[in-house]
Order: structure tokens, then C-alpha cells, then sequence
């Protein structure tokens, strides 16, 4: 009878070594010695430079960790020894074995990663820093809420960036989980649980089924000791039974294929405990259901053979229904292959028979691994093997697209998925409540106060990251822990957010943003101009403001010029488009000559209270234009009014740009005393409670009289505009209120209206 090996791999087999076909022998928990790795990798690395290479890195580990043990009492240097070992057993390339030696001595000794390229070269030194990285983030010592699996698997992915640093990373993993119960058991199961949740499922995608199931029937015995034991025990049980059956239906196949002059080696595998574990306890079968615990491994040359071995095996046993797939013509998305059939022995027990080439079987082992194993004279400069990756992948793709379209679109998915968690830069952050958010490369804080919320980035003013005031345009790291800091009063997005934001949701929102913003601004503005100008026009031509209003609101106007609304016909009237002299000539409403020009005025002044000269006249009747309320020290200019003396207007004022005629110099008189000119002015805030009072206080402790005061919310930009008349004395007086109007909380715009 057999001696069954549990030899924590993944696959024993149970008959005489000369049958098998295994290529991993990691020697499940005996120790090994450099020489073993050493033999490993001298059947592959050729090259004296690249053995060298390793060589050295392994001497330089050895002298460095010197000294410490772990706490199962075997020297460090065991650790990166095994660790290399199952490296070099996937075939890693010498750059990678030389990492797998180095992957603890930046964040463990006094090595730096400059150190590393100065000895072992860029890319070593490239692998070594991802290692040490993710290292440092120490994730399976977050607790649950701030951590979930997915997220993990994210970072890690993100991290690593590189296959060669997650192959290594997952060999550490291994070999920690090996040697697991030297810690304590909270350790223990915070590993155990990780490696589950989120390195098994990582090599499961990886397709590298030798060290996934390992992984997992390691984790299994730290997380449910007693069903472990018991599918343990039942299993050896059972193979006990059967092995008599086994073998005699191994020597009837072989008899077979030997007679048909086919070329094969033949193991038997048995099932993982962790597989059977899923079945029983996830799936609600019995041990006796599962029918595939041993199974018979037929490994040949074509993809031929595999068919006629599949033909000769039904020919000469009885297959049960419904048990055949063929995952040769139809791959598995993480690239497995093989034929699997269920027969009955003569013993009348059921078998399950794979049938596969050589390559098929190590991809169905080693997954990915087997794409990246290491092949000589090929120069492997990062950018090439980057460049050799995406290829494979490519090949990969096509190659399932022209074999097997229905299967097309999962696998396609697969490798496309797979390849961006990889090679994409993606950026992944922590929220400072743990949760990870990924971000493209590149990203800045304002992307991820995006998303977050739009809100939170319409209010971002700054963030802190790892606990560092920064600016909102900071590139964001992988692994950085990134707080939004938002505030009430922040103007919101600008122009100039454009080009800190990467992501193009963040884009979007910042521009409808700015849309909205401008459009209401610049509308508003244009009814108010366009509304001035029609109702001066008018005002002219004998109409009052409600007589123009009622006038042009005409179903009859509003058509002739394709507007919809009188205000977007004010629009039109402030961009000249139409102008209201044309409005005019349309309704055929003439100027009439005698008509007084009347500008609304305020108060009148004798010679001797007018703040305002002539050119040296005297006697006038002047008046101080109501629309745009000069003030002593502002530039000034009058109008002749027929019959109403003079206007005065500031130089800008809108009523009396577009004049040529009837305008006449004007100038404040000196020493104008303590008088106080009325002022309209508008106040653009941020809309928040007591902004009113805030404003009345303000003018109150400085001693401006306000008169009259009125505010207008816009509910859809959250702004609101506050309309406040207040007296002064001069243009210097009301520079200075503006000055301390602007500083207010939530105010960023003052400016003197013109009516
Ligand atoms: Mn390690």
C-alpha cells in the first residue's frame, strides 16, 4: 500500500515517484538550504552573470539578518531561503530570486533601496520597494471596519503593479502560513483570515493553483481545526480504501495507451481539503457525494492525444452522464485546460480521469506563472517585460476570441480586468475612516472630495494627508491617508480646478459648476443692463418703466424678435441685438421733439449746498444722477436736460456713455464739509443665517447710515445678493466700507449698483 504524503502541497500523490510529473517539489515544511534553491535555478539560469547576481544576493541577506531568528526559533535567513525556493520553483527569473532573497532587508535591517540598486540594479531595487510598501501598510493588522477584503486586494494589486512582486509576495505569504503557528493565535487567525480573504483569492485569479490551495488548506486548519481534521481524517480514510482500485485501474489505462503507442505519465491527485470543506459546508454535500476527491491525472504530448486518450477511456469503462467537460475547447477564464470525465472502476467505484498536455498541466498549476517563467537570452529590461506582459496577455485575448467567441466575452473581461489591476497605475488612498478609494494616477485631493460627494467638492478648501496640511493639488501616493477638509464658505470650484482634477467625473462636476455659475451671473447682469437701457430709451420717447415694460412684453414684440420672455429680449437689448432704437422703428413709436429728457433725481441743491461746479457757472440747477448716486470723489461728467438744469453722472454711468452731445464738465467743489451722498450698493455673499444683521452691524460700528436694505436669494447657487443704500461722504469713505464688506465671512463680491 501507498504512504499517502501530506505534505501541506497541494497535490500528493499516492503512487510511486517514478509516475509522477510534479515540477513543484516544495518539500512542504523541511528546511532547505541554499544549494537547493541553487539546484533549482542552475537547471534554468544559465548565464554566470545572472547566477552570480543571485549568489550575491543571497550573501548579502545571509550577513545582514545575521543574528535574528523568528519566532518559530529558526534563523531569518530560513525564511528568505524558502521564499526563494518557491520562487525559483516557478521559475522566476534571477532578478527575481535575487528580490525573493532581498524582500525583508530594506524594511528589517539598516539597508536602504538605494543600497539595493546600487548593488543589485534599478529593477531588483523597483521590486524591492513594492515589497517593503506593502510591508509598511501593515493591513492585516486594521481591524474589520476599517478594512475590507476587496479593498485589500485593491491595494495590494495597486501596490504591487508588477507580476514578479505579487508572485514573491504570495511565496511569502506561504511560507509565513507554513510556519503560522509559531505565533500567537490572534496572529494566527488575523493571517489565517487574510490570507482567505484576500491572497488565496489572488492566486485563484493568478490561476497559480499550487501555492492557492496550499494557501487555503493552511488557513483551514488555523480557522476550523475541527472540520479540517475531520475532512483530513476521512480523506486518508478513504484513499486507504481505494488505493487497491486505484492502482489496478492505473495499470488497466496504461495498458491501454501503451498498446495504442501513445506517450503519457499517469499520477493520481487527490482533492484539497479546503475544496472538499467548500463543498460539504458551502454547498451542503456529503463526503460520499463528492466524487472527485481522487482523481487520475493522464498528462501527454498533443492536444490530440488528449482526445484519443478521452476516446479510448469511454471506449473501455463506463463514463457517467453528464460528468464530461471539456475545458480545452471551452478554457476556464484564469486560462485552465483540461478534459475531466467521471468513470466507473471495475471495483464500482467512480474516478474522475484529467486528461491534458504537459503545457496545459503546468498552466493549470502555475497559472500566470507559467506565461512569466523565465526564458534566457532574452534581455529583461523592465520596459520589455512590461512590454512582454501586455503582449501575452494580448496573445491571450486573441486567442480565445478566434477559438471560442462564446466564451469570448468572461474571459476577454477576465484579462482585461486583470491586466488593469496590475499594470494599470491606478492610485489607491485611505478615507481616515479606512475606507480605500482608488483613483487613476496622478490624482489630486479635489478628485477624491469628487468622489466622496459633489458637495464635498464644491467645498474643498485643502486636505490633509498623513496628517500634513497640503494644497488641493497635491499628487495623491498609494497607501496615503487623505482627509477632505471642506468649508461653508468656500467660493467654490474655479477655472483653475480644471487642471488640478484628473479624474473626468470630478471635470464634469467642476464645469457644470462653473456653467451654472457664470450663466446666472452673466444673465442676471444682462436683463438688469438690457432693462436700463430699454427704459431710458424710452423714457425719451415719452414712457414711463411700466409703460416700456407693458410695451415690449407685447405677444407682438416678443415674436417679432423670436424671444420667449421679456427678459430674454432685456438679454438681446444689452448685447445690441435688437437695439431698442430699432424696437422703436418696428412699433413705430417717434421721438417727439419736445419731449423733456427727465432723469429721476433725488434732491436738488442751491448754489451754496452743491458739492458741484460748472466750469466757474453759477445759478445752475444741478442734480446728482439717482441712477448711478455719484459721491464726492468719483469722476464725473454732466448732462443739459432741457429745461432741468444739469444732471450730474458718474463718467461711467450707462446713461450718458453713448452720448456725444449735451454733456458738460463738471467737478466737486473742495472742502465740501460733512454732508453724506446717498449710495446704492450690491453685496454678494454666500448665503448663511444672520448674513443681514452681520451686514447691518458692520455699517452700524462704522458709522454708515443705511436706509434701505433688501436681499435676493438665488436657492440654486446657494448666493445671495444683499442691496443696501447707505450715505457717505466721499469716494474714500465708501472705499473703505467696501474694503470692510469684503472682509466679511462669506462675502466676496461689493460693487455700487447703477439703476
Ligand atoms: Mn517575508
Amino acid at each position: 500500500m501507498n504512504e499517502i504524503k501530506r505534505d501541506g502541497k497541494i497535490d500528493q500523490d499516492v503512487t510511486s515517484a517514478n509516475e509522477s510529473n510534479v515540477v513543484l517539489q516544495n518539500g512542504g515544511y523541511h528546511m532547505h538550504t541554499f544549494s537547493d534553491v541553487k539546484e533549482i535555478y542552475f537547471a534554468y539560469i544559465h548565464d554566470e552573470k545572472d547566477r552570480k547576481m543571485i549568489e550575491n544576493a543571497y550573501n548579502f541577506v545571509k550577513k545582514k539578518h545575521d543574528g535574528i531568528f523568528r519566532k518559530s526559533g529558526e534563523p531569518y535567513l530560513q525564511h528568505l531561503i524558502e521564499v526563494a525556493y518557491i520562487v525559483a520553483s516557478l521559475q522566476g527569473g534571477p532578478t527575481t530570486i535575487a528580490a525573493a532573497f532581498l524582500h525583508d532587508v530594506v524594511e528589517d535591517t539598516d539597508t536602504s533601496i538605494e543600497d539595493i540598486k546600487r548593488m543589485f540594479g534599478e529593477d531588483c531595487a523597483r521590486i524591492v520597494d513594492a515589497l517593503t510598501k506593502i510591508q509598511r501598510l501593515k493591513l492585516s493588522h486594521r481591524t474589520e471596519e476599517e478594512f475590507a477584503a476587496e479593498d485589500h486586494k485593491k491595494i495590494f494589486l495597486g501596490m504591487a503593479k508588477d507580476v514578479r512582486v505579487i508572485i514573491i509576495k504570495l511565496a511569502d505569504r506561504l511560507h509565513n502560513m507554513r510556519t503560522v503557528k509559531a505565533l500567537r493565535p490572534e496572529r494566527q487567525h488575523a493571517l489565517a483570515k487574510e490570507t482567505l480573504e484576500v491572497f488565496a483569492p489572488i492566486a485563484h485569479r493568478l490561476g497559480i493553483y499550487r501555492i492557492e490551495s496550499e494557501l487555503e488548506d493552511l488557513s483551514l486548519e488555523i480557522e476550523k481545526p475541527a472540520e479540517y481534521k475531520m475532512i483530513a481524517t476521512e480523506l486518508d480514510q478513504k484513499i486507504k480504501n481505494r488505493s487497491r482500485a486505484l492502482n489496478s485501474l492505473k495499470k488497466k489505462i496504461a495498458d491501454i495507451l501503451i498498446a495504442q503507442n501513445i506517450k503519457f505519465e499517469i499520477e493520481s491527485r487527490i482533492k484539497s481539503i479546503y475544496s472538499i470543506y467548500k463543498k460539504m459546508y458551502l454547498k451542503g454535500h456529503t463526503f460520499d457525494e463528492i466524487y472527485d476527491f481522487l482523481a487520475l491525472r493522464i498528462i501527454t504530448e498533443t492536444e490530440l492525444n488528449c482526445y484519443e486518450i478521452l476516446g479510448l477511456i469511454h471506449a473501455n469503462f463506463k463514463p457517467i452522464p453528464g460528468r464530461f467537460k471539456d475545458y480545452i475547447a471551452m478554457p476556464k477564464p484564469n486560462m485552465y485546460q483540461s478534459l475531466h470525465t467521471s468513470i466507473i472502476a471495475g471495483d464500482g467505484n467512480i474516478f474522475e480521469v484529467q486528461i491534458r498536455t504537459k503545457e496545459m498541466d503546468e498552466i493549470a498549476e502555475t497559472g500566470v506563472a507559467a506565461h512569466w517563467r523565465y526564458k534566457e537570452g532574452t534581455h529583461y529590461s523592465p520596459k520589455q517585460e512590461q512590454h512582454e506582459i501586455e503582449e501575452k496577455l494580448h496573445w491571450f485575448r486573441d486567442f480565445l476570441h478566434i477559438n471560442h467567441q462564446t466564451q469570448d466575452k468572461s474571459a476577454t473581461e477576465y484579462m482585461e480586468s486583470l491586466s488593469k489591476d496590475i499594470f494599470e497605475a491606478n492610485v489607491y488612498v485611505f478615507t481616515p475612516k479606512g475606507k480605500v478609494i482608488d483613483l487613476p494616477n496622478g490624482s489630486t485631493p479635489l478628485d477624491l472630495a469628487y468622489k466622496i460627494h459633489t458637495k464635498v467638492g464644491d467645498s474643498a478648501v485643502g486636505a490633509l494627508v498623513n496628517n500634513n496640511l497640503v494644497p488641493l493639488n497635491t499628487v495623491l501616493k498609494t497607501g496615503d491617508i487623505v482627509e477632505i477638509k471642506t468649508s461653508k464658505t468656500s467660493p467654490g470650484p474655479n477655472e483653475s480646478w480644471l487642471n488640478i482634477v484628473k479624474t473626468s467625473s470630478a471635470k464634469s462636476h467642476i464645469k457644470k459648476f462653473l456653467q451654472k455659475k457664470n450663466a446666472s451671473f452673466l444673465r442676471e447682469d444682462k436683463i438688469r443692463q438690457g432693462k436700463q437701457v430699454a427704459v431710458e430709451f424710452f423714457k425719451e420717447r415719452g414712457l414711463d418703466e411700466k409703460e416700456t415694460i407693458n410695451l415690449l412684453s407685447t405677444e407682438k414684440v416678443l415674436e417679432n424678435y423670436q424671444v420667449s420672455t421679456i427678459d430674454d429680449l432685456f438679454v438681446g437689448i444689452a448685447s445690441h441685438n435688437p437695439n431698442p432704437g430699432q424696437i422703436a422703428d418696428f412699433l413705430g413709436i417717434k421721438k417727439k421733439a419736445d419731449t423733456e429728457i427727465k432723469f429721476s433725481k433725488k434732491e436738488n441743491f442751491d448754489d451754496d449746498n452743491c458739492p458741484v461746479t460748472v466750469d466757474g457757472q453759477t445759478g445752475l440747477k444741478i442734480t446728482l444722477g439717482n441712477c448711478c448716486t455719484p459721491i464726492p470723489g468719483d469722476s464725473i461728467i454732466g448732462f443739459v436736460t432741457k429745461g432741468n438744469g444739469i444732471t450730474v453722472h458718474r463718467i461711467n454711468c450707462p446713461n450718458v456713455s453713448g452720448l456725444t452731445s449735451r454733456l458738460i464738465d463738471v467737478h466737486w467743489k473742495e472742502n465740501l464739509g460733512i454732508k453724506s451722498y446717498p449710495v446704492d450698493i450690491s453685496i454678494e455673499c454666500l448665503d448663511r443665517q444672520n448674513l443681514v444683521a452681520d451686514i447691518l452691524n458692520t455699517f452700524n460700528s462704522n458709522k454708515i447710515k443705511c436706509t434701505e436694505m433688501t436681499a435676493k436669494m438665488h436657492p440654486d447657487s446657494s448666493h445671495t445678493t444683499v442691496f443696501a443704500q447707505i450715505y457717505v461722504s466721499d469716494a474714500n469713505v465708501l472705499s473703505h466700507i467696501v474694503d470692510v464688506l469684503k472682509s466679511m465671512k462669506d462675502v466676496y463680491e461689493v460693487k455700487r449698483v447703477i439703476h
